[in-house]
C-alpha cells in the first residue's frame, strides 16, 4: 500500500555538490536551495556535516536489505534498513549525514550526541528537514533510531513536526490518517 513501484524515480536528480556538501550521491532538484543553507549554517557554526547516502534506487535498496541480513538476519534488518519499495531514500529527498571528515554515523554511540549531530538535530527543521526516525520511538516509528537519517518535508511541515513533539509518522497519519 505505501509501497514505491520497482520502476518509480525522481527526474530530477542532480549532485550533493550543487547545495555546498561532498559530491558522489544525488537529491531531487527541489531540495538543493534548502540543502545548501542548512550546509552552510552548519559550516557557519562550526559544526560542519557531509553526506554518506541519498538518493537510492530500488535495486540499490535491494542491495543494502540484503547485506544487512546477511550481517545480522532478517529481523534485524526490518529494523534497521528498508525493504526495496519502502525506503524513503527512493525518494530522493532522504540523506544520511556524518560529520564532516568523520566516520560513517552509525559507528558513534548517538551521532546526535557529537557537534555535527547535535546542531542537526536542533537545528534541520529550520530548514526544512526531519530526523525521521527518534530516539525512543521504534515503536511508532517502526525502525530504530536513526540519528544521522533526515527526510526534507518542506520548512512549514518540518516546524509543525517540530512543534507537535511527535515524529513524522505519528505526525502524518494525524493530519491524514493511515
Ligand atoms: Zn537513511
Amino acid at each position: 500500500m505505501y509501497q514505491l513501484p520497482s520502476s518509480y524515480a525522481p527526474g530530477d536528480l542532480v549532485s550533493t555538490s550543487t547545495a555546498a556538501l561532498n559530491s558522489g550521491y544525488s537529491v531531487r532538484s527541489i531540495i538543493t536551495a534548502d540543502l545548501r543553507a542548512m550546509a552552510m549554517a552548519a559550516r557557519d557554526a562550526g559544526r560542519p556535516i557531509q553526506v554518506v547516502s541519498a538518493y537510492r534506487s530500488y535495486t540499490q535498496q535491494a542491495a543494502t536489505f540484503d547485506y544487512w541480513v546477511s550481517i545480522g538476519g532478517y529481523q534485524h534488518a526490518l529494523l534497521t534498513s528498508a525493504r526495496a519499495g519502502h525506503s524513503e531514500h527512493q525518494l530522493g529527498t532522504t540523506l544520511d549525514f556524518t560529520s564532516l571528515g568523520g566516520a560513517a554515523p552509525w559507528t558513534y554511540s548517538d551521532w546526535a550526541s557529537t557537534p555535527a549531530g547535535g546542531w542537526m538535530a536542533a537545528n534541520a527543521w529550520r530548514h526544512g528537514f526531519v530526523m525521521t526516525y527518534p530516539r525512543g520511538e521504534t515503536a511508532t516509528a517502526c525502525y530504530s533510531y536513526e540519528p544521522w537519517h533526515y527526510r526534507y518535508v518542506g520548512k512549514p511541515t518540518a516546524a509543525a513536526v517540530h512543534d507537535s513533539g511527535m515524529n513524522l509518522r505519528e505526525a502524518i497519519w494525524a493530519a491524514h490518517g493511515p
